[in-house]
């Protein structure tokens, strides 16, 4: 179903972010027949182009970002059609008065600002003082959403002058996910899984993002962020608040956040002892942490685990481990629920037993599997296996779910009919940053240095003792 008629300002339209998602996410949608025919998108940003020569750069992102087999020569030229450029300075006056001139009147506008935060306030004033933006428009702003309560707060601030909460889409594309949302209709749309979602049957609850890749070019950026701020905070964080909210009343964007952030709001503080941050050494594939980004001394982690709890009557008692990292074994996201133990088994000890998982993989293969006990086919006896029974959308879906929107896409699109329900409300990145600060803050006061890890394992070995010295364990990243 196509949304209605858009002028899509894309700041930053020439950046690393534009080329790799935005214009090619914009380019599927066109595909998948979702851009109406009036639709535009306005590439703004400081390299001085004209219209045919951004035209060959989105061409170019296209080639190299859109699977072969899903791209269509003959509509390439129409989706490029729909494009134009304006060279602009979001701190000065160049090209204002040009994109005033191109913006059309009944159709949406709305404003992607993908650069650098500083800009932000910049290009929401002169959104306003030239008539561009109105109050119906929408602007889309990307992490890094603060680096601590106070520039979160800050940044609230400057946005708020000049737009409304409901005219502001911070995303994360996490939130994006065909899976994450099914985590939700999973939960909220059977009545299998929500009377046992709670301490009474849920053991602990695992969430891992782990990625191969260094901090490659991004080293400046990321020795000041570290892996709480760069991950936990925003992605690890909007990942537990779906797992651990109370069911919204309805699926809407108020209600959902509500929930979310009354999560946020019941975590526990974290003991240093429930933490342990790490740093990847050299190895023959690349160079250590510290010579990525060019700082001998760093103290910035590339790792981080945690143990933490929620304190409310549904979960008091069931902890949460966190883990994310990079060069690391696999590139491998996923939560992971685990039940309790039947409460007897009456197939005495030699029959094996298996624990209940219910898995979500966010990346590779989206999916859901529940790890179900059976009996082992066969004369062997009593004997239990434990057998997945998996929601893998490319199975379950057939070729259709090739055509599963990619985070951005869907994102883009929610943006253009006006639902934020899968955006970040201010209070709740203000929260997460007031849960985040404290231990920020205690790490670096007592000049805390992360534990050195090999990379392509799981991490330091003291992240394993994190759930060892519990009877537990991590579930194997790969
Ligand atoms: P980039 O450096 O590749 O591109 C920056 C863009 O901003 C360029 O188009 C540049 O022309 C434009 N720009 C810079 N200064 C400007 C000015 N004064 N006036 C007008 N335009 C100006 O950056 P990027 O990687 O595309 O990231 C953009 C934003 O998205 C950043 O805030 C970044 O933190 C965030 N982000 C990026 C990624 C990613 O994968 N690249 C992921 C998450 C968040």
């Amino acid at each position: 179903i196509p949304v209605d008629p858009f002028d899509l300002v894309i700041f930053g339209g020439t950046g690393d972010l534009a080329r790799r998602k935005i214009l090619p996410g914009l380019y599927r949608r066109f595909l998948a027949g979702q851009m109406p025919e009036d639709a535009r998108i306005i590439g703004a940003a400081r390299s001085e182009l004209d219209d045919d020569a951004y035209r060959a750069f989105v061409r170019d992102a296209v080639d190299e970002f859109v699977r072969p087999d899903r791209k269509d020569v003959g509509q390439i030229d129409a989706f490029l059609s729909r494009l134009h450029y304006v060279t602009i300075d979001a701190k000065g006056t160049g090209g204002w008065q040009e994109l005033a001139g191109l913006m059309r009147d009944g159709v949406i506008r709305s404003f992607y600002f993908s650069v650098a935060p500083g800009l932000f306030g910049d290009l929401a004033e002169r959104l306003h003082d030239h008539d561009i933006a109105d109050a119906d428009s929408r602007i889309v702003v990307e992490k890094p959403f603060g680096r601590d309560l106070s520039s979160a707060k800050a940044l609230n601030a400057t946005l708020a002058e000049h737009f409304n909460e409901s005219q502001i889409y911070r995303i994360d594309h996490y939130l994006g996910k065909e899976t994450v949302q099914n985590l939700m209709a999973v939960r909220f749309g059977n009545v299998l899984f929500e009377p046992l979602w709670n301490s009474q049957y849920v053991d602990h609850i695992q969430i891992t993002v782990a990625e191969t890749v260094g901090v490659g070019g991004r080293g400046s950026y990321y020795d000041r962020s570290g892996a709480m701020r760069d991950m936990v905070q925003n992605h690890l964080m909007q990942l537990l608040c779906l797992i651990a909210m109370e069911p919204p009343s309805r699926f809407n964007p108020d209600a959902v956040r509500d929930e979310k952030l009354k999560v946020i709001r019941a975590l526990e503080p974290v003991e240093p002892y429930q933490i342990v941050r790490g740093q990847y050494q050299a190895d023959a594939d690349g160079p250590s942490y510290r010579e990525d980004v060019e700082n001998p001394r760093s103290l910035t982690e590339s790792f981080i685990a945690m143990k933490l709890h929620v304190s409310n009557w549904r979960w008091a008692g069931t902890p949460f481990y966190l883990r994310t990292g990079k060069r690391l074994r696999a590139r491998a996201s996923e939560i992971a629920v685990v039940f309790k133990d039947a409460p007897h088994s009456i197939f005495g000890d030699e029959a094996g037993h298996h624990r209940n998982i219910l898995t979500i993989r966010l990346q590779p293969d989206e999916g859901m599997t529940l790890g179900v006990t059976i009996k082992e086919p066969g004369p062997g006896g009593m004997r239990l296996i434990d057998v997945p029974l998996d929601m893998t959308f490319a199975e379950a879906l057939g070729p259709e779910s090739e055509e599963i929107p990619d985070a951005y896409e869907r994102l883009i699109m929610d943006v253009i009919r006006g639902n934020q329900t899968l955006f970040m409300r201010g209070d709740e990145v203000e929260a997460a940053w007031s849960w985040t600060d404290p231990i920020i803050e205690g790490w670096e006061a007592r000049g805390d240095a992360p534990k050195p890890y090999e990379p392509g394992t799981a991490g330091p070995e003291e992240s394993q003792m994190l759930m060892h010295r519990e009877g537990r364990r991590w579930r194997e990243i790969r």
